[in-house]
């Protein structure tokens, strides 16, 4: 994971409120300059019709005041954002838009179940800053091996388990830590990674355990 800082005064103006929320970060071809593409009604559009490069992150810290805004992306084998977070120097140009709607913490919950794998970090971090002392969180995240672990902020009532995921396909720790954990009706659940892995956790979540759909959040980040 590396945290990329974007500054610029066009940032000013963005409002973030709620944790979890969303942007987009619109990066430049390998080798190219940013070149900002144009809506055609339905998707957006670089001059020769292909398609940039848009990606969606977890808008981590933002100071208005500066303004600044930290981003947090996972180094993975295989994608374009990735492989620009890895070779970005100061100075490198990207784009960003939104915030997409982020996730209201209701004061009045005390038992919070978060889940997730690598990309869903940057959000879980920032419920557990959201999150009111008196309540208890069951933080399960679920990594890849060489992903390491990395620090979680402090929250009174967390609970956290790390699982490394060795031989296993993706979300299998997710979906058993879901199946250890007590879910009573006053709990409410917060998940999100790899679209196929998040797809297991609803048949668990709503068809074997019969949770609530208004109990549970459940995103899926990537495919
Ligand atoms: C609301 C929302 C918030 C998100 N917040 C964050 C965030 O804060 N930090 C973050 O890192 N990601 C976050 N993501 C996930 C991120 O958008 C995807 O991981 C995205 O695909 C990364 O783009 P890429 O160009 O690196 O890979 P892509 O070019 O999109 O994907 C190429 C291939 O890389 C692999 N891949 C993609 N993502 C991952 C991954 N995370 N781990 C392992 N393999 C992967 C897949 O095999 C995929 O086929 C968020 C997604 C959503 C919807």
């Amino acid at each position: 994971m590396v945290r990329i800082t974007f500054a610029g005064d066009e940032l000013s103006g963005l409002e973030i409120e709620d944790p979890a929320a969303s942007v987009r970060l619109l990066l430049p071809n390998p080798g190219e300059d940013l070149t900002i593409p144009t809506w055609n009604g339905n998707e957006f559009l670089r001059d020769d019709g292909s398609r940039p490069i848009i990606r969606t992150f977890t808008p981590r810290r933002f100071d208005p005041e500066v303004p600044e805004l930290d981003l947090d992306l996972v180094l993975h084998s295989a994608g374009a954002a990735s492989a620009w977070a890895l070779q970005a120097t100061e100075g490198a140009q990207a784009a960003i838009s939104g915030p997409g709607r982020g996730y209201e913490v209701d004061p009045g919950v005390t038992d919070y179940l978060l889940v997730g794998d690598e990309s869903a970090i940057p959000a879980i971090s920032q419920l557990l800053e959201a999150i009111a002392p008196n309540a208890t969180i069951r933080v399960h995240l679920e990594v890849e091996g060489e992903f390491g672990q990395v620090d979680l902020p402090g929250h009174p009532g967390r609970h956290l388990s790390w699982h490394t995921l060795d031989d296993e396909q993706r979300g299998s720790h997710v979906v058993r830590a879901l199946a250890s954990e007590e879910i009573g009706p006053d709990t409410t659940i917060w998940c999100a990674g790899q679209a196929a892995a998040m797809q297991k956790v609803r048949n668990h979540l709503f068809k074997e355990r019969g949770v609530a759909r208004s109990q549970a959040t459940v995103r899926g980040y990537w495919k």
